[in-house]
C-alpha cells in the first residue's frame, strides 16, 4: 500500500503518518519527490486496511500496490533511484560504462585492462574473482588473490570495482575489496545470497537470470531492497531462447519495461547477451537507444588467451570504438557518457 501525501503536507504531518504506521507494526519507505511525498507501507503480506489512514492530516489518498514487487515498484517510488559510484551517478542523465575482463587472471592482465578501459571512458572496472562456471574443470577464478588485484587496480586508476559473490559466505569478503557486489545470472534466485548482498553495505548489481521473467527478476530485487539496501542496479544479460547463433537473446524489451515498472537503474551487458565480440557494439548501441542507464562490457587485452569468455571479449581498441559510438548515440537520446578522466 502507498500513502500519497498532499502537495502542501508538511514535515510534521508526514512524520505523524509514519508514526501511526510504525505504531501498528508496519515498516515504511519514504519517497520525497519534488512533486509529492509517497509513503510506502510494508506489512507481512496480509491485506492492510488503508481506510484508517485516509483521515490523517495531509493525506491525499491511500492506494494498494498491485504488483507483487513493492519496494522495487515505481508506484512506491516515482522518481529514479540514482546509485553513486565514486562520483559517477548510475540512473541519472549519464550512461555509465563498466568494463573489464570476465575473470581476473593475472596482475599484468588486469592492470593493462584497467588502464585501457579507463582511458577509453569507462567509469568502473569489472572482473570476476569467483567465477560461476558450467564445468567444474574450467577456471574457477583467483579467489581472494583476484580481489587483491582488483583493489590494486582501483588504487592505480581510481576506478570503482564490480565483482561477483556466488554464495552468502563470500559476500563479506567481496564487499571488503569491491565497491559493488555483483549477483550473477545463475544466482539470481539464490535467496540467501540476495539477503546477504542486501546486508553487505555495498551497492549491488543484480543480473537477470537466463531463464527468469522480468517479474521474477524484480522479485529478486525485492529481496535485496527488503534488507534495507536501496543501492541496487539491475543488469539485463540476455535470456535463453531457441536461437543458437548467439549465446543468449538480448531482451531489449526488458529495458523500457523495467524502467516503466521500477525506479531502479537498468544496465545492459551486451557481452553475455550475444556471446560473440562481433555483435557486442551493435547491441550496446541498441541498449543505449532503448534507455539503458549503463553498459557492462567484457574487455581483454588478448581475448584469444582469456581463461573465460574470450570469444565475447573486446580488445581495448575495439572497446574504445564502442565508447565513441555509444557516446554519439547517448547524445542522440538526450543522455551523456561521462568523459574519460
Ligand atoms: C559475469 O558477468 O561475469 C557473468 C558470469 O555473467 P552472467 O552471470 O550474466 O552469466
Ligand atoms: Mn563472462
Amino acid at each position: 500500500m502507498i500513502i500519497v501525501m498532499e502537495h502542501s503536507a508538511g514535515a510534521s504531518q508526514i512524520a505523524a503518518v509514519i508514526a501511526a504506521l510504525e505504531g501498528r507494526g508496519y515498516s515504511t519507505h519514504l519517497s520525497a519527490g519534488e512533486e509529492r511525498t509517497v509513503i510506502g507501507v510494508i506489512g507481512d503480506g496480509r491485506p492492510i486496511d488503508g481506510r484508517q489512514f485516509e483521515a490523517l492530516e495531509g493525506v491525499e489518498k491511500v492506494m494498494p500496490v498491485l504488483r507483487p514487487f513493492k519496494l522495487a515498484s515505481r508506484e512506491m517510488q516515482p522518481q529514479n533511484t540514482v546509485v553513486a559510484l565514486n562520483g559517477v551517478k548510475v540512473g541519472g542523465p549519464q550512461v555509465v560504462l563498466i568494463a573489464g575482463p570476465c575473470s581476473v587472471e593475472s596482475r599484468s592482465q588486469l592492470l593493462e585492462t584497467a588502464h585501457a578501459v579507463k582511458e577509453a571512458g569507462a567509469s568502473a572496472l569489472r572482473g570476476g574473482a569467483f567465477k560461476p562456471r558450467t564445468s567444474p574443470y574450467s577456471f574457477q577464478g583467483m579467489g581472494e588473490a583476484g580481489l587483491e588485484l582488483l583493489a590494486e587496480a582501483r588504487a592505480a586508476t581510481g576506478l570503482p570495482i564490480v565483482s561477483e559473490a556466488m554464495s552468502p559466505e563470500q559476500v563479506p569478503l567481496v564487499a571488503r575489496y569491491a565497491d559493488v557486489v555483483q549477483i550473477g545470472a545463475r544466482s539470481m534466485q539464490n535467496f540467501a545470497l540476495l539477503r546477504a548482498a542486501g546486508l553487505s553495505g555495498r551497492p549491488v548489481l543484480l543480473k537477470r537470470g537466463m531463464m527468469a521473467t522480468i517479474e521474477e527478476w524484480l522479485m529478486a530485487a525485492e529481496y535485496v531492497l527488503a534488507q534495507g539496501n536501496p543501492r541496487l542496479m539491475l543488469c539485463e544479460r540476455g535470456i535463453r531462447t531457441f536461437e543458437h547463433y548467439t549465446r543468449n537473446t538480448t531482451d531489449i524489451n526488458a529495458i523500457p519495461v523495467v524502467k516503466h515498472l521500477s525506479h531502479l537503474p537498468v544496465l545492459l551487458d551486451p557481452s553475455h547477451s550475444t556471446g560473440r565480440w562481433t555483435y557486442v557494439t551493435a547491441v550496446a548501441r541498441a541498449g543505449v537507444a532503448a534507455g539503458a542507464d549503463g553498459l557492462m562490457v567484457e574487455v581483454h587485452p588478448r581475448p584469444d588467451e582469456a581463461l573465460s569468455d574470450g570469444g565475447q571479449s573486446l580488445t581495448p581498441e575495439r572497446f574504445a570504438r564502442l565508447v565513441t559510438q555509444v557516446r554519439a548515440l547517448a547524445e542522440a537520446v538526450g543522455r551523456r557518457v561521462p568523459e574519460a578522466k
